[in-house]
């Protein structure tokens, strides 16, 4: 199945990492060779260590202090850099690249991190993979002002990489992801998501899954299935659907503001959906994104966030789809989280799911 994924022009950066990219029809890749003096890369330079308390594992990425932050933009260092001396992109011109991230929490090749026993102090290798996603050149832009099909080769882009990092061994989850806005801490403005390849399951996978296998032995059929087809049965959260894609305001958002995005038709991952599926995605993307943005006179600052499963026995009950959250509550309002989202998990919101998506669905 992953053979029917194009294939993207690949490259080398000075200290060894890989960089890839994805072009538009007619446009072909021309990188020059990444002459800075990068120092070689540390092979343990994170840790995982575990949680006996919660049963979860925190990775431990301290070398991650000195990474850039917010330089000005003529020393961007995810702008094209045709000299080779300026940029992680050495290249005249990109339509979206992809490239290790420099500075990352996960690397290296490794076994999937299992569970400890007993109690006490237990870590392991932070194995696993960091990858940056450049939508574009344009330092300026941004997803939601990309055209249809520049959109469509993103969504290209991360259907490639995560083919190639479900199948790297030592990888349990492959999660492509953007965060959007100062507001919540981007230090490079120019326009880009992350992928991030863990060596184990995350938590709220981990509680997805065993509360959608539950939902299988008790009453048949899957659980993001049955939410899905509740959604569109109730309307009242319902922000657009089109014959293969439905967007939506859970009915137990968390978030100020806070919609899916699910394929009509059950598969776990991006490398499942066929071609069409792929255009719908990318527009219903764009018009979820389009209409965040015209919520408030500036840019919504968000976290889009693709849960994305394996084709395997543990994960054979994950639902692909696209969950998209922002903490702005107001004009002038961010939520933070505070105690009680913080310290217990119990999430406050000041808003309701209709009005929220009444709202979302005006903004056409
Ligand atoms: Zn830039």
């Amino acid at each position: 199945m992953f053979d029917l994924v194009t294939a993207p022009t690949r490259a080398k950066l000075a200290d060894g990492r890989d960089l890839l990219f994805f072009a538009l029809p007619g446009h072909r890749p021309a990188p020059v060779e990444d002459r800075r003096p990068l120092p070689p890369r540390d092979p343990d330079q994170s840790q995982l260590r575990f949680d006996f308390s919660t049963g979860q594992w925190v990775i431990v990425a301290a070398q991650r202090q000195d990474r850039t932050y917010k330089p000005p933009a003529d020393q961007c260092p995810l702008c094209p850099g045709p000299t080779g001396l300026t940029s992680e992109v050495p290249a005249p011109d990109y339509d979206v690249v992809v490239f290790e991230n420099r500075f990352p929490s996960l690397s290296g090749a490794g076994r999937p991190a299992s569970v400890p026993a007993g109690a006490g102090f237990a870590s392991a290798p932070a194995h696993g993979r960091c990858e940056v996603v450049c939508y574009s050149s344009d330092h300026s832009g941004s997803f939601a002002a990309l055209p249809p099909a520049h959109a469509r080769l993103v969504v290209e882009a991360w259907r490639q990489r995560t083919a190639e990092l479900m199948a790297t061994p030592g990888v349990e989850q492959v999660f492509c992801f953007e965060n959007r806005g100062e507001e919540i801490g981007v230090t490079l403005s120019h326009p880009h998501g992350q992928i991030y390849g863990y060596p184990f399951l995350t938590p709220r996978t981990a509680t997805m899954l065993a509360r959608a296998r539950e939902h299988r032995m008790r009453h048949g059929g899957n659980l993001f299935a049955d939410l899905l087809a509740r959604e569109v049965a109730d309307g009242a959260r319902v922000v657009g659907r089109t014959e293969l894609f439905t967007a939506f305001v859970p009915f137990a958002a968390r978030w100020p503001v806070e919609v899916h995005i699910y394929p009509n038709r059950f598969v776990r991952n991006l490398v499942e959906l066929d071609d069409g599926e792929l255009d719908g995605l990318a527009r219903m993307y764009l018009d979820v994104l389009g209409r965040f943005d015209r919520m408030y006179s500036g840019p919504l600052p968000y976290i889009s966030a693709l849960h994305q499963y394996a084709d395997t026995h543990a994960q054979a009950d994950g639902y692909f789809h696209i969950e998209l959250m922002s903490i702005r509550r107001s004009a002038t309002k961010l939520k933070y989280l505070a105690a009680s989202e913080s310290a217990m998990d119990a999430f406050i919101s000041d808003v309701t799911p209709e009005a929220v998506a009444a709202r979302l669905r005006e903004l056409s």
